[in-house]
């Protein structure tokens, strides 16, 4: 007998089972059994009563249960009969289908003293059953409709002579049931293998839909159930499962399995439902971004080389050895399309997209993936409003989010997003906002202040936050001193000096707080208030230093403050465009400038003009796409002629062999004709997170990697032989 439901093994459980009768072995006797329950005692009803409500996911009450079993005291069994005619057993046994008029293999699996599981009725052929319809399609509708459903057992109930499973497939589950005494000539054997049903085992089930007593309205087919007329085990899981699969399963569930255990096991992790709805969301994504680009604006999608030649576009390139060149030479995986769709511009193809791969051998970090997926597109002969208004609609279609966010999205200068929010991808779904004092405080005598602003460059910024009104959760001083979770946040971000911070007195015009900052800035504080608006009460957090690390301290500040004080609003949609970005950036600890997107950038035209041969200060027409704080995409006006790109190159310090031995092809394509152009790339990996509300992007990649760049499934990367590497001229050093 047996005593455990896989993942339903409470106490509860294992007694009302152990209370359940005896069922009587079937198939071995070759005749017509008919048989009454015997156990329906009082006080096993009772029990079982008082157990249903354990092992019932569904809103069904125990009584409904416990009346369906007593219903059914007197159950009939047809099994083999030797009369049978040998081709009929045949045909039956190859498909091991239980109806209401044929045999199962059972005798031979009992046989082998198997008892009563699954694997049993598991036919020892193959078969390719075909379906009538999907599980999670069925509703009230659908009562009275023969179907016939493959999918999963997601869940399996044995009521002591009333079995319920769910089947689940790919569109959800649904309640399947053995039918009432008297419907089915072999209702005892399509029970016994419903009895002996485990989860995620495979089964072809063919029954009549009918309303449910007891509707479960937490499942979309809680309305109705289907009564099975014959069931076909056509596979049965043969190792125990490293998790549960079922959404219903509290205990075990995938969620509460390790990160690594669910990246392990990712066939299963992705057969949750929870997980084929993020793939689904993907697919849904991408396709309505293929729908945009080619119905509504006639853009043709190309594929690009995957073997690409090493280019120095920011990030280290994966490279892979080739076998038929000269030895040292590789091939790159691409870091991004970007050369290629340029000169499929300069050859005419005018409006271009691909659903990319892109691959960038970066430290990883949580939203980061060795190998990830853009939307890329570039298109000729339009301006930046252009190109930006094909973005929106891209995401608009992809989000769905027609009715929250209005076109055109809101837009705000880079310098903006850097002075207010210390940010380039500002999260505006809270206010909190920022002021650089280094005018105000430039006579300071406050030491910290002081010495940060001798500095090049350098700033003091500071962030006010009104939490006068947020009662017990006003920022403690506690959370801001030393050790507190802010000054710490701070000084993680590589502000060494951590947080000053006092606060705006009733005045309005003073401030208030330690003795050393309020004396050090008491001379300027009225202008510090009026510069940076802090209502009385509000909380002024300062940050000096090099002007990155204020921007990115105080950055992480106000996330910090606005999640303490509950402001973001989880069903907020902000987006917004981040413009005019600068053409370059400054290495601080490579003493050089590098580009701030990457080198293929135009500059902004009034600065092009005013200072054609220095373009270090100059801003760029690029323009990244920001939701909710996080950079989805971006793209650039680019430069097509070949002596503005010839300055570019030289002003992150190329030279001029360089330049032609790494770009020497595209120079020279920009000498053919090439046409104004530009385009941008949607990062789909992060955007689909979003929509999914997923917290990590490996989430919504079916298969992706850690962080340590590794596939925990398929143990890539993999050593490869020495024969291997002797044929790419490559000698393993130990
Ligand atoms: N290729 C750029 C990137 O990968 C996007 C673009 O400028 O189109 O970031």
């Amino acid at each position: 007998m047996r005593i455990r439901i896989l993942g339903t093994t409470t106490k509860t459980t294992n007694i009302l089972l152990l209370l359940r009768r005896r069922r009587p072995s079937t198939s071995t006797t070759h005749t017509t059994t008919t048989y009454t329950t015997t156990t329906s005692s009082r006080s096993a009803r009772m029990m079982m009563s008082f157990c249903c409500s354990n092992v019932m996911p569904s809103s069904s009450s125990s009584q409904n249960y416990s009346a369906a079993r007593l219903r059914r005291t007197t159950m009939k069994t047809t099994t083999t009969t030797a009369s049978q005619p040998r081709k009929e057993r045949q045909k039956n046994n190859r498909r091991t289908i239980v109806t209401s008029s044929l045999s199962s293999s059972s005798s031979e699996s009992s046989a082998t003293g198997e008892g009563n599981t699954t694997k049993q009725f598991v036919s020892s052929l193959l078969s390719w059953p075909t379906r009538t319809t999907l599980c999670g399609s069925l509703d009230i509708s659908s009562v009275g409709e023969k179907v016939s459903l493959c999918g999963w057992v997601d869940k399996q109930r044995d009521m002591g002579g009333i079995c319920f499973a769910d089947v689940r497939d790919h569109s959800g589950l649904v309640q399947i049931i053995g039918a009432a005494e008297g419907v089915c000539e072999n209702q005892a054997k399509i029970d016994e293998i419903l009895s002996s049903l485990r989860s995620e085992c495979v089964v072809k089930v063919v029954g009549v839909v009918r309303e449910r007593n007891n509707k479960n309205k937490n499942i979309k087919t809680g309305e109705v159930e289907v009564e099975v007329k014959s069931i076909e085990v056509l596979n049965v899981v043969s190792k125990s499962l490293p998790f549960s699969i079922s959404e219903s399963e509290k205990s075990g569930n995938a969620e509460k399995s390790s990160e690594e255990v669910r990246l392990k096991n990712r066939v299963l992790d992705l057969r949750r439902p929870k997980m084929l709805k993020n793939l689904r969301r993907r697919h849904e994504a991408i396709r309505q971004m293929r729908k945009v680009l080619e119905e509504e604006f006639d853009f043709m999608e190309i594929e690009t080389p995957v073997l690409s030649r090493p280019t120095p576009e920011g990030a280290r390139d994966y490279l892979v050895p080739a076998r038929t060149a000269s030895a040292g030479s590789c091939y790159a995986l691409p870091q991004s399309p970007q050369l290629f769709k340029q000169m499929l511009m300069v050859s005419g193809c005018d409006r271009y997209y691909q659903v990319a791969r892109c691959f960038r051998d970066e430290d990883l970090r949580a939203d980061r993936q060795p190998e990830f997926t853009q939307l890329d597109v570039e298109m000729s002969f339009t301006d930046a409003d252009g190109i930006m208004n094909v973005a929106e609609r891209v995401f608009l279609e992809a989000s769905g989010m027609h009715k929250k966010v209005q076109q055109p999205f809101r837009r705000m200068t880079y310098a903006e997003a850097m002075e207010k929010y210390g940010s380039d991808k500002p999260d505006l779904r809270f206010d909190l906002e920022m002021t650089t004092l280094n005018d105000v405080l430039k006579d300071t005598e406050f030491p910290p202040f002081k010495s940060a602003l001798e500095t090049s460059r350098s700033s003091v910024k500071v962030l006010v936050v009104d939490d006068s009104q947020a009662g017990k959760n006003k920022i403690s001083n506690a959370k801001l001193k030393p050790k507190g979770e802010i000054f710490e946040d701070a000084v993680n971000t590589g502000s060494a000096n951590g947080v000053f911070f006092c606060r705006v007195a009733e005045d309005g015009k003073t401030l208030e707080g330690a003795k050393g900052l309020v004396e050090g800035l008491a001379k300027c504080a009225e202008e510090i208030i009026a510069k940076s608006t802090a209502p009385p009460g509000s909380l002024l957090l300062f940050v000096a230093g090099k002007t990155k690390v204020v921007n990115t301290a105080l950055d992480k500040v106000r996330h910090k403050c606005a999640s303490m004080l509950n402001l973001i609003d989880p069903k907020a949609h902000a987006v917004l465009w981040v413009t005019d970005f600068p053409m370059f950036e400054y290495n601080e600890d490579e003493e050089r400038f590098e580009a701030c997107h990457h080198p293929f950038t135009a500059p902004n035209t009034e600065d092009y003009e005013k200072n054609p041969d220095d373009l270090t200060e100059a801003r760029a027409i690029a323009y990244d796409l920001v939701y909710n704080g996080v950079e989805i995409g971006g793209g650039s006006l680019r430069i097509y002629r070949r002596d503005v790109q010839e300055k570019v190159f030289k002003a992150i310090g190329m030279s001029t062999e360089e330049a032609e031995d790494k770009f020497g092809y595209l120079l020279e394509a920009f000498q053919y004709g090439a046409p104004p152009h530009g385009g941008f790339a949607i990062g789909v990996d992060r955007l689909v997170m979003l929509l999914c509300g997923a917290k990590s992007i490996r989430d919504v990649i079916a298969f992706p990697k850690t962080t340590t760049g590794q596939c925990l499934l398929t143990r890539a990367p993999g050593e490869a032989t020495t024969e291997q590497l002797a044929e790419l001229n490559i000698r393993r050093i130990d």
